[in-house]
């Protein structure tokens, strides 16, 4: 033990999560950095506090697929503690001639408390051995040196933290330029093929919400392209909140928007798509996703020179399934790499 952890996670996205909650089991030390106030990156909940509640909202990632083997195994677990439901098996279309209903399919699971509590079921464990990883939130890391027993990172006011392994967890664009000069040719032209949509998203809450027969719904329009009714993810319907996103096409095209404006201009493309009492809010609030999604992905699930291991959606993606299955797949490789 040389006194640093042996692995050192920047970003508490579901990845880098995944990979420090499988690292700690298999006995290694680890240590997240994370630049916001909370885990779980896109998987993103804005808690809102409406007629004395605190009301927990999804304006990131919506609900997720359990396609592969690992996360359908650990499914049953998260759904017995109450942390994930089966939300639906798939959403109608709105397309212009009207609204058209799809054949169920397979489940699309969401979290009643929010996307962001399967970040913290990550971060806390969901087993009675499982202890919280160690996190340090509000730490952006700003630089990333080779050492010679490991990896140094550098924090915005300065101070730095050390571990023998390091992993990245962050969009591809923003993993490359912190570690400029010092990836190997191959390492870099991987990263830089990474391509990504980005989203802005408004959280809606209407005075009055007329019957809908959807909880979510796919859109083919030039502006908006998915609507949700975030409530019906949870055990208290009320109130009532509704959840847009913009098209990649018109996010992209008004991506330097000031929010108020993105705002107003996505109500009213909602308005006419739904009708006036879009437009009648108590709270609304827009955020704009620069890297919202992935549109070009690396093949793999992690990229890895040596003992430093990027990971993300963006590796093998894209979405949550992927993340996870980014974040198991690092710690896999990291175990054997860092086995005496
Ligand atoms: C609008 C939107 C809708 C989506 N809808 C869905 C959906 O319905 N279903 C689905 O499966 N997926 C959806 N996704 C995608 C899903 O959210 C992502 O695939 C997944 O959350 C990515 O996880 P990640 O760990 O790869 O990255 P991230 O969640 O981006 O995690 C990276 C973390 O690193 C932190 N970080 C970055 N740079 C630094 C730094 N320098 N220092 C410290 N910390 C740093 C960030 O704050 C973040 O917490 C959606 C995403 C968006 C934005």
């Amino acid at each position: 033990m040389t006194g640093i952890p042996d692995v050192l996670v920047v970003g508490a996205g579901l990845a880098g999560l995944a990979a420090a909650r499988n690292l700690a089991r298999a006995g290694h030390t680890v240590h997240i950095l994370e630049k916001s106030r909370g885990v779980a990156g896109r998987a993103a909940t804005r808690r809102l506090e409406l007629d004395g509640r605190v009301v927990p909202v999804d304006h990131g990632a919506q609900y997720f697929t359990a396609k592969n083997q690992r996360l359908s195994a650990l499914l049953p677990k998260l759904i017995q503690q109450g942390l994930v439901r089966e939300w639906a098996r798939s959403f109608p279309a709105l397309k212009p001639g009207g609204i058209v209903a799809q054949p169920p399919r397979h489940p699309r699971y969401a979290c009643p408390d929010g996307m962001s509590t399967l970040g913290k079921a990550f971060w806390q464990g969901w087993e009675a051995y499982d202890q919280p990883l160690p996190l340090e939130i509000e730490a952006l890391v700003t630089g990333v040196q080779k050492a010679t027993d490991g990896w140094t990172v550098t924090l915005e006011d300065g101070s730095t933290r050390s571990g023998r392994a390091l992993v990245l967890n962050m969009p591809a664009p923003q993993a490359l330029k912190l570690t400029q000069g010092q990836l190997k040719p191959e390492v870099q032209m991987a990263l830089q093929a990474v391509r990504y949509a980005p989203c802005w998203a408004a959280i809606l809450v209407p005075r009055q919400l007329p019957y809908l027969e959807w909880v979510g719904l796919e859109i083919e329009h030039p502006v908006l392209v998915w609507a949700a009714l975030d409530h019906t993810k949870r055990a208290a319907p009320e109130p009532a909140v509704l959840v847009l996103h913009a098209s990649p096409g018109w996010s992209q095209a008004h991506l330097e928007l000031d929010p108020d404006e993105a705002l107003r201009q996505i109500i009213e493309a909602a308005q006419e798509l739904f009708g006036d009492w879009v437009g009648q809010c108590r709270t609304a609030m827009a955020h704009r996703w620069r890297y919202a999604l992935p549109t070009q992905t690396h093949p793999w699930p992690y990229l890895a020179q040596e003992n430093l291991v990027f990971c993300g959606d963006w590796c093998g993606g894209p979405r949550i399934e992927a993340a996870l299955e980014s974040g198991w797949a690092s710690a896999d490789y990291l175990v054997e790499y860092l086995r005496p």
